[in-house]
Parts: structure tokens; sequence; C-alpha cells
């Protein structure tokens, strides 16, 4: 125990918290005081209408204050649960108190007591009544020598107004951890800190116009009004988003310092490799060329995110600019989140540029594939393949994670391309630079593609460390896929449409949420999930028995075997299949120009993005495409979730309506940022973000390595690697 609290004083040696309690606290992160201090409500209840208990409003919530006039327990036999029942009464009337399986209030709320109550006010049969309502002992009615004792015992309860009679913090809980809990240990920290010192410049508060830390942090635990709760999350927001741009900025200036390999391509050669298309790069493919093969050619690191729609063509600004690394005599790695899509790229090389001579290798977890420009690949032993990387006899690495397991080590890496790389986490992005740094001084340069776009604002902010390039327009003759809510009535309909197009020649995916059911839902009986979310495996059997018995019908999952899971893919390449049924597998990249139909089962199921990835499964040839979204459900949010799909123009355009009805947390997901969700809600506070931005850039004109700024270092180190590492 201790009385001297300091922030950085461990909670177990926190008044109140014993060993037991500090490690349940752990379990939510919280070890010291700081932590807990900036464990923030996630919202609050209103408590703060103080009524008469005459006055109350069914429905709304309120806080009354009274004598508990009786307090019982009853039993209900049936469900074996305790039932707890006071009454209380004021000088305008009385109201009865319900609370469920909390026996230990027996000992705690006596007759005599003058307690608080706070809820919502439920109307019944015998008037008002609060059910669970939030308590707080207050004092005791004259009786008052009878309970002297038990006083002593609740005098810290007592003390100060926490549960009820205001804007009430609820925290995010866990096992043996609750809101009240947290309540009862906050409060008097708060209280008894005298000061909590500033860790930003006075000037940079002003300037921003944000509310000091000390300030802050006590509004936000116990605010008088929203609007307090609100200037507070302002404050966080402010400083976690001035930390990341000053990590941005300073790794922009870190990478701009340190050397890369100069791969210059001559321009006749890239004419060359152009001739060798069976397209025409689009101007906004050229546009990007043109960026990387300037960034390829300085001795500095490129770091640049490419984002273009799906199908709008980045595979082969990624293949063109890993053969100008090899060409200018160095490596390249390509890496998928999928073994299919690792696959697809590596067939993709192959197809286009079979003649190339340097060595290309597919590496997956199920194994490697080399080929060596005669066009002919052979399968090679895995640790052949990463000893022919190690020497550099193999040029170019496509594959999955495999590329980044212990063991794989370039000879010269130049260059480092990541495909979809939302689906990686920060983590895994980072293993990668780390792991891939070129020999000796040299880093690779860094590409990252995806394709699901970010709206301007939110990369700005995220990806400050990175140049930006976008390909804006899709490859011309394109025709715009026509999406479709489909009622569960016009199910036979739509069968009878699939049908049609398979006739043609076409082939159709069917998306379905899950491969197949589990014995939970079995037990679970009739649980939301087990009645209507369609699998895989189920489908599959409808469709191939039942529906289209004259089809060529295949399923295909995260279940089956690699090697299974190659064999579907390259079927569905050559056309051999009619009606191909899948979970999310085929989410990212899968390129089947011949496929016209995705149909989705379950669409609900899904986010917007995903649903936008499924989308642009087909519309990849010649031939009008449909997007089919099944759903049985009728909600309101679902609704707009798919009509956003239906009419969206383009990915860009989708991508601000998903972050305007989900918010930048969902729309990111936090392993991708490691942003805290205070900042993560309010980067689309552009002014907020905005002076966060010129702040970090001020702060630094002046002092670039942030010698003058020891504090803001140390807790830039920290973030970096929050950010970077977590
Ligand atoms: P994404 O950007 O979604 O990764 P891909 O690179 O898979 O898109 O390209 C989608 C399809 O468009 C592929 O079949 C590819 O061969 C084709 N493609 C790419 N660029 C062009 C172009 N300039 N003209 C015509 N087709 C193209
Ligand atoms: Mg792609």
């Amino acid at each position: 125990m201790t009385t001297d609290i300091r922030l950085e004083t461990e909670l177990r040696y926190v008044k109140g918290v014993g060993p037991a309690f500090a490690a349940r606290l752990e379990k939510l992160g919280l070890k010291t005081v700081r932590d807990l201090l900036w464990h923030f409500p996630s919202r609050y209840e209103d408590f703060s209408n103080i009524s008469n208990i005459a006055e109350l409003i069914p429905g709304e919530a309120a806080t009354i204050q009274g004598v508990i006039q009786d307090i019982k327990i009853l039993r209900s036999f049936r469900r074996k649960m305790f039932i707890i029942q006071a009454t209380v009464t004021d000088a305008t009337g009385s109201i009865r108190a319900t609370w469920f399986n909390q026996k230990f209030l027996m000992a705690m709320l006596k007759k005599g007591m003058v307690i608080n109550l706070a809820g919502k006010v439920s109307a019944g049969k015998n008037g008002v009544g609060f059910a669970h309502p939030s308590y707080e002992i207050v004092g005791f009615s004259e009786d008052e020598e009878q309970f002297a004792e038990d006083m002593a015992e609740y005098r810290e309860e007592i003390e100060s107004c926490k549960h009820t009679g205001r804007l009430v913090p609820i925290y995010p809980e866990t096992k043996g951890v609750t809101s009240k809990g947290l309540r009862f240990l906050i409060k008097p920290l708060l209280d008894g800190l005298e000061y909590i010192p500033e860790t930003l410049p006075a000037e940079m508060l002003k300037r921003a116009d944000v509310t000091e830390l000390n300030d802050a942090l006590r509004l936000i635990h116990y605010p008088e009004t929203m609007k307090d709760v609100l200037r507070a999350r302002r404050r966080f927001a402010f400083e976690d988003i001035f930390y990341l741009q000053l990590v941005n900025i300073l790794e922009r200036s870190r990478l701009a310092k340190e050397n890369a390999y100069a791969c210059v391509a001559e321009e006749s050669r890239f004419a060359e490799l152009l001739a060798q298309l069976p397209f025409e790069l689009t101007d906004a493919q050229q546009e990007v060329m043109r960026e990387v093969i300037g960034d390829l050619a300085r001795p500095h690191p490129m770091n640049r995110l490419l984002q273009g729609d799906v199908g709008s063509g980045k595979t082969i600004v990624a293949v063109l600019s890993a053969i100008i690394a090899a060409e200018a005599g160095m490596q390249a790695s390509f890496m998928a989140p999928t073994e299919i899509l690792a696959t697809q790229h590596y067939h993709t090389f192959k197809k286009i540029f079979g003649n190339f001579e340097k060595g290309v290798v597919l590496l997956t977890a199920s194994g490697a594939k080399v080929f060596f420009g005669d066009g002919l690949e052979s399968n090679m032993k895995k640790a052949d393949a990463i000893k022919k990387l190690a020497t550099g006899e193999i040029k170019i690495a496509i594959g999955t994670h495999a590329l980044i397991q212990k063991g794989v080590a370039f000879n010269e890496l130049a260059l480092v391309v990541i495909d979809e790389q939302h689906r990686f986490g920060v983590k895994q992005r980072q293993a990668l630079a780390g792991h891939t740094k070129g020999s000796g001084e040299l880093l690779p340069h860094f590409l990252s593609m995806s394709a699901t776009p970010i709206p301007r604002t939110l990369s700005l902010t995220l990806f400050g460390d990175l140049d930006v390039s976008i390909i804006g327009e899709l490859p011309k003759g394109r025709k715009e896929i026509i999406a479709k809510i489909v009622p569960p009535a016009s199910r036979t309909d739509a069968y009878a449409f699939i049908r049609g197009q398979v006739k043609k020649g076409r082939q159709v995916f069917v998306i379905c949420p899950r491969i197949e059911k589990t014995e939970d839902d079995e037990t679970k009986g009739k649980s939301w999930f087990a009645v209507d979310t369609k699998t895989v495996k189920e489908e599959y059997d409808k469709l191939s028995k039942k529906i289209f018995p004259d089809m060529r019908v295949a399923m295909l999952h995260g279940k089956l075997k690699a090697e299974e899971k190659a064999e579907v893919m390259e079927k569905m390449k050559k056309g051999t299949i009619d009606v191909l049924v899948a979970t999310s597998v085929i989410e990212v990249g899968v390129d089947i120009p011949n496929a016209t139909i995705m149909m989705i089962e379950g669409a609900d199921r899904f986010g917007l993005a995903q649903l936008y990835q499924f989308k642009g499964r087909v519309g990849r040839g010649e031939h009008q495409s449909f997007c089919l979204l099944f759903t049985d459900s009728s909600a309101q949010p679902t609704k707009d979730r798919l009509e956003a799909l239906v009419h969206a123009k383009n990915g860009f355009e989708l991508a601000e309506k998903d972050l305007a009805l989900r918010g930048p947390g969902e729309f990111m997901g936090q392993s991708q940022t490691g942003l805290p969700d205070l900042a993560m809600r309010s980067l689309q506070d552009m002014k907020l973000v905005k002076s966060a931005r010129e702040a970090a850039e001020s702060v630094l004109k002046k002092d670039p390595d942030l010698t003058e700024h020891p504090q803001l270092k140390g807790v830039v180190a920290r973030f970096h690697d929050k950010v970077h590492l977590e």
C-alpha cells in the first residue's frame, strides 16, 4: 500500500486493489494508475435527471432519493433465481426496485437507509418501478445509531456520488471487473491526484484549441454534460493523431535518408516489355508505372501505396516492377494473402512473360514451382528454392506468408510488393519489411497494393508516411456490373437466370457465409445463426443434386487441401466448372474473366468492403456481368448497406459511404492501424486531423530530431512500436 499515488504506481499498490483484483485488471491491460485513468468510458448512462418519485416518467431514465421501507428476498423456484425487492419512499410517493441474482444486496441494503436509485423507469401493474437500478448509499434515516456500525463499512460508498444522479461512466468491462468497480477505483484516484502534468506544449494546445490533459482526464470520467465528453475526447484524439503524424513524418524522413538499390529501366527495354502485354496499359496504369519507375531509379527506398479499384489492373504494375528490379540485377518479392492469389499471380507472370530468364519461383506453404524462361515450369523442393533465393540464382519470388518464414533470405532484394495489403496485419507488414532487409545497408523499395480504396482523408492520416498512387479507371470496354438485391420469393427466377448464363457458356460463383454447420449449431437448435445461414456444403449438395444436376458444380473453401483448392481454381480457369460454390476464400483478387454471375447468399452477413470485393470477381471480361445479393434480413442498416453496394459507381465512392455508415474504426479494423478507438473515431474530423498534422509539422520544423522535446521523443518511440509492431 502506498499513499503517494503517481501515474506510474502499479495498481496492486493502490488502496482497495488486492492481488486478485489486480490480476483481473491486468486482463483488461490495466497495470498502472496511468493505464486505469486512460481506460476511458465507452459510453455514459444519463442519470442526471433527479426527480421526485411522484414525477417519474415511465420509459425515461432518472435518479431518485428515498428511504428503504422494506427489503426482502424472494426465490423463483422454477428458474432458481433470487429476486431482491425493495420499496423506497420519498415525500411524494414510493417505488419498487427489483434486482435479480444479487443476493449480496441483502447484506448491504438495510431498512432505513437513504439511497439513490437510478435507471430507466418501468411502468407495471403496481405503479412505477426500477428493474436493476444503479444504487448508491447516501446515509441513514433518523435511526442512525442502529446503523452506526454498518456505516463505517460503507463510508467509501457514501462519500461521493458515483453511480447515480449524473452522467455515469460505463467502461469496457471484463469478468470480475464491472463499471461500478472501476468507478470506485477511478473516482478517488482522480480526486487524489493533484495535477496531472501536461504532455503537449501549451502553445500547441492553444493553437489547436484543445483541452488541457488534467481537465480532459477529469471530464472524460466525470463529465457534467455530453459536451464535456466531446471536449475531452477531442483532446485525446488530437493527441494520438498528433503522435501518429509525428511518427509518419519522422518515418518518411528516416526513409529518405536510407539507401536503396537504384534500379534503372532503359526506356527501350520498357517498351519491349509493354509490347509483350496482351493489352495496352490504361492511362492510369501508365501514370502509375511512371511514378514507380521514377522511384525505383532513385537510390532511396520507395514507400508507395497503390490503390486501384477491383479489376483496375494492379497486378501488371507489380509484375513489370519486379522485372525492372530483376533486370537491374537485383531480386524482387511479391507477396499475396492467399495461396490461390499467389498462384494466380505466378500464372499471370508465366503467361505474359514466359520467356523471362532470370528465374521466377512460386513459394507457398504447399511447395515451390519455378520457371526459367523456357516457358516450362518444374516443381522444386522448397529447400532448394529457398537456397536459390539466397544465392540470387532466382530473381523473382511470388508467394504467400511462406516468403516471410524463418530461413527465407534474399541475396540482393531490391523490391518488395504486397498485394491486398489491407489483408495483412501491421505486424506482418512489419515482419516483411524487417525480414527483407536488402543486403548490407540497403533497404528494399516497397510497393503495397490495395483494392479496398481508402478515402483520401483517412489515407493521408493513416498512411502519411507513404506516397499514394491511384489507378482511377478500369480497362476500356468493361461493362458496368448489374447488382440486384434478390428477395427470397425470386429465388427460382434467379436460378433460371443462372441456367441461361451457363447455357451461353458463362460461369457462376455462389458465395455462402460458412463452410458447414457445426455441432454447436445443433445443440443451440434454433439459434439465429443456425437457422438461416447458408453453408457451402449444403448449397453444394442442393445445387449439384437438385437444382443444376446437369451442370458441373464444384465447391471451394478453406478446409480443402491446398492441392484440391489449386485443382478447383485450375478447372474454373479452364472453364470446366459451371458453378462454383465457395466461401469468402475467393474474396480477393481471383480473376476468372469468363465468370459473369456472382451470387451471394446471406449477403447481410458480409461487410460492405467484402461484398464489393465479391462483386469485383465478375465483370472482368467482355460479357455483361451480374451480382445477385440474397438476404432474408429486412433490417434497415442491412438495406442501406446493400443499396449502397448496388448504386456505388466505384470503389472510392463506396468506401466513402462505408466510412460514413460504419465509422473509421470498423471501416479500417484495429489490426490495420494500431490507433486507439477514440482517435480512430475522430479521423473523420478533418479540422482536427489537419491541426494535428500542422502541429506535428511545426514541431519537427524547429526540432527535426525532437532533441528539445525528450518527452515527445519517448512517446513517439512507444507509439511507433504500437503502430508498427503490434
Ligand atoms: P486488380 O487491380 O483487381 O488486381 P487485376 O490486376 O487482377 O486487377 O486485373 C484484372 C483483369 O484485367 C486481368 O484479367 C488483367 O489481365 C486485365 N487487365 C489489366 N490491365 C488491363 C488493360 N490495360 N487492358 C485490358 N485488360 C487489362
Ligand atoms: Mg489484385
